[in-house]
C-alpha cells in the first residue's frame, strides 16, 4: 500500500489515573474510563499538490507524533481540554500546517492569528482573533476561558491579556516562512483571497505548498477517562484575506464546539461558509435536538448542507462513546486518530 493512502495500526497504551474537571459539570460523568483523540491539520484540493511518497510521509509522521503527544495525556489520565492544548500546540510549532509558525499571510503580508478552545463539561469557552504576537494561540484561548470573564478577546487586547498571563510572545518575524510569503505575493498577483491557485506542480515540498489550494488550519477534539470532551481549533486563516478577517476558526458553534452530551468538534475550511451554517454548533444541535448519531449529524452538515452552498472543507468529531467522524467536501484533509480501541489511523486523501 502507497504511503500516502490510509495507514493502519494497531497500538496498546496503559491507562492509569483519573482526569481533571473544573468547574459546574453539565453532565454526569460516564467514568468510562476509554479515551480517544481526533486531529486535523486542514482541508482542501489535497490531490493537485502532488506530493511524493516522502513529503506524505513527513506530514503524517508530524501528524502521528502529535496524536501520540494527546493520547499520552489522556491514558495517564489527563483532562481532554490538556491533551486538546498540547496536541495543538504541537501543530502550532511546525511549519507544515497554517497555524501558529508557518501561518498564512494577510494581504499587508501580516500573520494574523486565531483560536478557540471549548469544555464540554460546562460549555465554557475562550478563543482569540487577530493576534500577531502570540507564539501559541491555543493557550492564549484557554487562558481566555479560564481566567477572563469573557469568551473572545482580539488583537493589541487580546495579547496584553495573555502576556499579563505569562503566555509568550514572539516578534512577528517568528511567523514568517518563505513559502507563505511566496504563497501572498501569488495570491495578490492573481488578486484572489484564499486558495483557488491553479494547482502548477513544483519542485519542492513548500513550493508545492506555495501553490496548494488547502486550508491547513489545525484542530483536536478529545475524549478523557472521566467522559469529558474538548475541542480547540487554530489558524493563521486565509493568504490574502483581508486586515481584520475574522474566520470560523475563532467562533464558537462555527469552527469549534464541544458539549458532554453531544459531541467535539474542529473544522476547517472556508471560513465564511462555516460561519453561515454554524458547522460546528449545528452537528451537536443535530444529535440534540434530532437525536441524530454522530456520523448521520456530521454528515447532514458536512456532505448535504455545507455542500448546497458548494463550501469548501470539512469537519473532525468525537462522541462521548468514543465514536469517531471525519467528513470533507475537499479532495483531502489531513487528519487521524485513535480510538477507544486504541487503533490508530492517519491519512490525508478521501
Ligand atoms: N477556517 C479557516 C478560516 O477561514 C481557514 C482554514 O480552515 O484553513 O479562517
Amino acid at each position: 500500500m502507497r504511503i500516502f493512502q490510509s495507514i493502519m495500526l494497531v497500538t496498546v497504551f496503559g491507562i492509569y489515573g483519573c482526569g481533571t474537571n473544573q468547574d459546574q459539570p453539565m453532565t454526569e460523568n460516564t467514568t468510562s474510563g476509554k479515551t480517544a483523540i481526533v486531529i486535523h491539520g486542514g482541508a482542501g484540493n489535497l490531490k493537485k499538490l502532488g506530493l511524493t511518497p516522502e513529503e506524505e510521509a513527513l506530514y503524517l509522521a508530524v501528524l502521528d507524533s502529535a496524536l501520540q503527544v494527546g493520547h499520552n495525556m489522556l491514558t495517564n489520565g489527563g483532562s481532554a481540554l490538556d491533551a486538546v492544548e498540547a496536541t495543538i500546540r504541537m501543530l502550532e510549532d511546525s511549519p507544515l500546517f497554517n497555524a501558529g509558525k508557518g501561518a498564512v499571510f494577510n494581504h499587508d503580508g501580516i500573520n494574523e492569528l486565531d483560536a478557540s478552545i471549548m469544555n464540554g463539561d460546562n460549555l465554557k469557552c475562550g478563543a482569540i482573533t487577530g493576534v500577531r504576537h502570540i507564539r501559541n494561540p491555543i493557550s492564549a484561548a484557554r487562558k481566555v476561558m479560564e481566567k477572563s470573564e469573557f469568551l473572545l478577546l482580539s488583537g493589541s487586547g487580546a495579547e496584553e491579556f495573555a502576556a499579563a498571563e505569562g503566555i509568550e510572545l514572539v516578534d512577528s518575524t517568528y511567523f514568517f516562512t518563505q513559502h507563505r510569503w511566496d504563497q501572498l505575493q501569488e495570491a495578490i498577483k492573481d488578486d484572489k483571497v484564499e486558495l483557488d491557485h491553479n494547482g502548477k506542480k513544483s519542485a519542492t515540498l513548500f513550493d508545492k505548498l506555495k501553490n496548494e489550494e488547502k486550508f491547513g488550519t489545525v484542530g483536536c477534539v478529545a475524549l478523557d477517562q472521566n467522559g469529558n470532551l474538548a475541542a480547540g481549533t487554530s489558524t493563521g486563516g486565509l493568504t490574502n484575506k483581508r486586515y481584520g478577517r475574522i474566520g470560523d476558526s475563532p467562533i464558537i458553534g462555527a469552527g469549534t464546539y464541544a458539549n458532554n452530551n453531544t459531541c467535539a468538534v474542529s473544522c476547517t475550511g472556508k471560513g465564511e461558509d462555516f460561519i453561515r451554517l454554524g458547522v460546528a454548533g449545528q452537528i451537536s444541535s443535530a444529535m440534540e435536538y434530532a437525536g441524530l448519531s454522530l456520523d448521520s449529524a456530521v454528515n447532514l452538515v458536512i456532505q448535504n448542507k455545507l455542500k448546497t452552498l458548494k463550501g469548501r472543507g470539512g469537519c473532525i468529531g468525537l462522541d462521548r462513546e468514543g465514536n469517531v467522524s471525519m467528513s470533507f467536501t475537499t479532495t483531502g484533509m489531513f487528519r487521524g486518530y485513535i480510538n477507544t480501541s486504541n487503533q490508530k489511523f492517519v491519512g490525508i486523501y478521501e
